[in-house]
């Protein structure tokens, strides 16, 4: 089994290479992003409250987003190839739950796969991706906000799986198939 967590500032391209991993690795994708954002689509509760935080640049509680989560991970069952985390664990407190679920059904974490862009192209590319995604948090504002949470709230789990010798960083600058070479190389020698 390969469980990989895909991590990086809003805007890095987790969401593009995770698509080519799951298709090259045939794994289960899990994006908490996407979750939320059917949740606010279908106007449910849980979106309502998500949307409140999102729309701010802020992150959403680990509470409820550990929830989701769980609920999610079951749902894949047991006979799959693995799975990608992409945009979770976004604090160090959720990194520490996910790591208990895991090891509590004996599975494991194999890598953190960690995209890093400059400032100014990730700045570039969310401003173009406002102009047709309508996202209420891709304008200047709120990726200005996001970009700072994710320094203070995220970049620490980073260390964590540093610390945990299940770390890999990738230089996310350059083509999307000249990335996706970079991150292969590092999934091919996890198998
Ligand atoms: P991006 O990486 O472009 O910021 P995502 O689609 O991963 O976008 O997430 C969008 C927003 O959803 C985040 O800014 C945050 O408010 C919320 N969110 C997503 N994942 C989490 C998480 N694991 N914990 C808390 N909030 C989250």
């Amino acid at each position: 089994m390969l469980n990989i967590i895909i991590c990086g500032a809003p805007g890095c391209g987790k969401g593009t290479q995770s698509d080519l991993i799951v298709e090259k690795y045939k794994l289960k994708h899990l994006s908490t992003g996407d979750l939320l954002r059917k949740e606010i689509a279908n106007k449910s509760e849980l979106g309502q409250v998500a949307e409140s935080f999102i729309s701010k640049g802020n992150l959403v509680p680990d509470e409820m987003i550990i929830n989701i989560l769980a609920k999610n991970i079951e749902a894949f069952g047991n006979d799959i190839n693995g799975i990608i985390l992409d945009g979770f664990p976004r604090t160090l407190a959720q990194a520490e739950v996910l790591e208990t679920m895991m090891s509590k059904n004996s599975k494991e974490i194999n890598v953190l796969v960690d995209l890093s862009v400059k400032k100014e192209e990730l700045i570039d590319r969310l401003l173009k991706r406002g102009q047709t995604s309508g996202r209420s948090d891709d304008n200047m504002e709120t990726i200005t906000k996001r970009l700072e949470v994710y320094e203070k709230q995220t970049a620490p789990v980073s260390k964590f799986y540093q610390n945990l010798d299940k770390y890999a960083a990738i230089n996310g600058m350059g083509s999307i198939d000249e990335i996706f070479g970079r991150i292969s190389t590092v999934l091919d020698s996890k198998l």
